[in-house]
C-alpha cells in the first residue's frame, strides 16, 4: 500500500497544526510547529490568507488524512463506508479511522507515532485476538485484543514507545494489560471522547458536492 515518504514536519506546517507524526520530537521544543508555524515554501508566510468555502473544506480533509496517514483513494473509501452506515457521517468517518490497527497500536503506546505503528504492524510484531495481523488498515471491532508477539516483546522501538507513552496516557476507550504487552479495543469512541481539533462536517460537505 502506498504511503507518503516525504518530510513529515512539512505536512504539519502546511496544516498549521501538530499532526504528531514523529514521536517524542512532537512533544519537544524542537517541533517545527513550535519553532516556525508558517506554511512551508518560499512564499509560506504569504499563504496565511483566511480560507473559506472549498479551501477550508479541502484543508480539513487534508489534515485528517495526513494525521492518520491515509492517502486519497483509501480516505474516500472510508468516507463512502461512513456515508453508507447509519449515524452522523463525519463522526462515523473518524470512528472508522480510529479503529484502524495502526492507530490503536499507536494509541496503546506500542509505537511512538502512527507512521511508526504502521511500520511495526507491517513487520508483523502484533497479534489481533491471538492471530498474526500485519495489515495497518485492519479494522478492529469493540472487544478485540491487540498484543505484542512474544518474539517481539524486547523490540527496542516498542519498549521505547511504551516508556514514552507513560507521560501521554491511554485513551479511555482502550485498555492496557498489567504486563503492558496486550491491549483491548474496549469500545468504539464517541466524538466527545475523541477530542480531535477537526471539523469533520467540512469533509462531509466537500465529498457531498
Ligand atoms: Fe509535526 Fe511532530 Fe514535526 Fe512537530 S515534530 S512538526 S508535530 S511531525
Amino acid at each position: 500500500m502506498a504511503r507518503y515518504a516525504g518530510p513529515v514536519c512539512r505536512l504539519c506546517r502546511r496544516e498549521g497544526m501538530k499532526l504528531f507524526l514523529k514521536g517524542e520530537r512532537c512533544y519537544a521544543e524542537k517541533c517545527a510547529v513550535e519553532r516556525r508555524n508558517v506554511p512551508p515554501g518560499h512564499h509560506g508566510k504569504g499563504r496565511k490568507a483566511k480560507l473559506q468555502g472549498y479551501g477550508l473544506q479541502l484543508r480539513e480533509k487534508q489534515r485528517v488524512k495526513r494525521m492518520y496517514g491515509v492517502l486519497e483513494r483509501q480516505f474516500r473509501r472510508y468516507f463512502h463506508e461512513a456515508d453508507r452506515r447509519r449515524g452522523i457521517t463525519g463522526e462515523t468517518l473518524l470512528q472508522l479511522l480510529e479503529s484502524r490497527l495502526d492507530n490503536v497500536v499507536y494509541r496503546l503506546g506500542f509505537a511512538a507515532s502512527r507512521p511508526q505503528a504502521r511500520q511495526l504492524v507491517r513487520h508483523g510484531h502484533f497479534l489481533v485476538n491471538g492471530r498474526r495481523a500485519d495489515i495497518p488498515s485492519y479494522s478492529l471491532r469493540a472487544g478485540d485484543r491487540v498484543s505484542v508477539k512474544a518474539k517481539s516483546a524486547n523490540n527496542p522501538a516498542i519498549a521505547y514507545a511504551r516508556e514514552e507513552v507513560k507521560g501521554r496516557g491511554i485513551p479511555e476507550w482502550l485498555e492496557l494489560g498489567a504486563d503492558g504487552q496486550e491491549g483491548r479495543f474496549a469500545a468504539v469512541p464517541s466524538r466527545e471522547q475523541l477530542n480531535l481539533p477537526v471539523q469533520e462536517q467540512l469533509i462531509v460537505e466537500l465529498y457531498s458536492k
